[in-house]
């Protein structure tokens, strides 16, 4: 007898273990047809086009390893899927939730069109620890603040659900022709850039898929452990695990993660770092506009200036301030910045240069392989002072003391900033100050009349003048 497929449809969660979907789709015993559905609604930005198109192409060659194959589509998403359905006989579709606004607008959607049409659906558990919606204050509230929100998940949800394994054998449902109307896409997934390539830099960084996302944490695991605590703040150092595009296209999820490294003992720093992942997507669930609204509502008095040319000399590296331009480079470059640079470039955009954090955002989104859209708005706006949780806006960071504290031989500053490469250790953090080599530019604006005014923009705004 013949079985009407399950079709398995991927999104956020390029990976055969611990994915909740699949598994489900296996238990069936049905033959499945995995799909990718690129819908122009709900693409990222650039940078991460480029690691989806990977994620892609590594699922399928997984996929292809089980006798299998990954079937991409481009569409509306349940324009697609139903003619999917109608052309296959499928009775079921499975996924794995995501938490984003318009995700879930378009999945609820897309579930009640297909039930009206006597389609089993079913959808599982995102990447998170717990969903977006599980770790509540006793009165069944939102978290505000981080600490607390980590006490209470450590109180109620000590550990989350233990992985699953992957499957061992899957039975694909072939596709012969593909439905009228649907072309399936083929070698060109039409998500990279063309004219200028500019994903060098992303290729000689990053292997993206499954298979990678577990070297590099087992590679974490062992050499991680002794300097993760004291050496994570460092960017020369490259002591964090840069798992974070992994977790974002899901080649692993943060439970494995979480119970990977509790059994070897890591610290629990790293574990609250996981933890503040879980926070963002949960902050995002209540306040699904986090990308574009002050959190705190008084910002929205904020004078914020409008200076595109200061914003191109940011996005370009080009500020004169060595850690904030090695940083932009790195982004740049590789499509990753280290967590502390990732701060000191934000805290440089909006008090520095009195930019709207949302620019920096948009900047970020689109050039981040990591972006996702509840943790770089909430870290945006707990930089820009803006958010729930977030670091006093009157608290301005120094970007030269940052840079003599967090790379004090300029060794990060020297490999992003190579017309620096010359100067002497304590020269490296303030060239204006001896000579600024050629090339290099002078100090976009000095720090002392910057912190100045972005002072004074915020005692105007009317949030407590005076209270430093
Ligand atoms: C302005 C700004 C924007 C950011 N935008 C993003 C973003 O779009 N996507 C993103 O994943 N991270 C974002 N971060 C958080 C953080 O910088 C990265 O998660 C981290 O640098 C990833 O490196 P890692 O994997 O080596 O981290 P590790 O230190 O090894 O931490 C392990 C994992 O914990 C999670 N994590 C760590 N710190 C944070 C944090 N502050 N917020 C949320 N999750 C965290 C990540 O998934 C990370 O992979 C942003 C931070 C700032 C200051």
């Amino acid at each position: 007898m013949i079985h009407a497929p399950t079709i398995v449809w991927f999104r956020d969660d390029f990976r055969l273990a611990d994915n909740p979907a699949l598994l489900e789709a296996e238990k069936l015993h049905k033959p499945i047809l995995c799909v990718v559905i690129l819908d122009e609604a709900h693409l990222p930005g650039a940078a991460a086009r480029w690691w989806l198109d990977r994620a892609i192409r590594s699922l399928d060659g997984d996929l292809r390893r089980m006798g299998g194959s990954l079937h991409v589509f481009r569409g509306p998403a349940g324009q697609v899927l139903t003619e999917i359905v109608s052309h296959t006989g499928a009775d079921t579709v499975v996924w794995n939730r995501r938490y984003d606004l318009k995700g879930r607008e378009t999945d609820t959607a897309i579930k009640a069109g297909l039930r009206a049409e006597g389609i089993a659906v079913h959808s599982f558990p995102g990447g998170l620890l717990h969903e977006p919606w599980r770790i509540r204050t006793r009165a069944g509230g939102q978290y505000k603040i981080f600490t607390a929100f980590w006490r209470g998940m450590r109180e109620t949800h000590p550990t989350p659900f233990p992985p699953a394994p992957a499957p061992e054998k899957l039975a694909f449902a072939p596709l012969a022709s593909p439905p009228a109307g649907l072309l399936p896409q083929q070698g060109d997934y039409g998500l990279l850039p063309t004219r200028p390539d500019w994903t060098g830099g992303l290729q000689e960084m990053w292997t993206p898929g499954e298979g990678e996302a577990h070297d590099r944490f087992a590679h974490f695991m062992r050499d991680g452990l002794d300097t993760y605590a004291t050496a994570r703040d460092f960017p020369a150092e490259n002591a964090s695990s840069r798992l974070s595009p992994f977790l974002r296209f899901g080649h692993v999820t943060a439970a494995q993660i979480w119970h990977g490294a509790t059994e070897k003992g890591f610290p629990e720093r790293f574990l609250m770092e996981l933890a503040w992942r879980d926070f963002a997507w949960s902050l995002l669930f209540s306040a699904p506009d986090m990308a574009t609204r002050n959190l705190r509502p008084e910002f929205d008095a904020m004078p914020w200036r409008d200076d595109p040319a200061g914003l191109a000399r940011w996005q370009q590296g080009q500020t004169g301030y060595p850690l904030v331009d090695a940083g932009m480079r790195e982004l740049w470059h590789t499509g990753w910045m280290h967590n502390r640079v990732r701060m000191v470039v934000a805290s440089f955009l909006v008090k520095h240069l009195l930019i709207d954090w949302r620019q920096g955002e948009q900047w970020f989104a689109d050039t981040l392989v990591d972006h996702d859209p509840a943790s770089n708005p909430m870290n945006w706006q707990w930089n820009a002072g803006t958010g729930v949780d977030a670091a006093p806006y009157f608290r301005i960071m120094n970007p030269v003391l940052q840079s003599r504290k967090f790379d004090p031989h300029g060794a990060y500053i020297r490999r992003w900033v190579p017309e620096l490469a010359c100067l002497s250790d304590k020269a490296i953090h303030t060239p204006w100050e001896t000579e600024i080599p050629r090339g290099y530019p002078a100090p976009i604006v000095d720090h002392r009349l910057a912190r100045e005014r972005a002072l004074h923009a915020w005692k105007t705004m009317g949030s407590g003048a005076g209270q430093e």
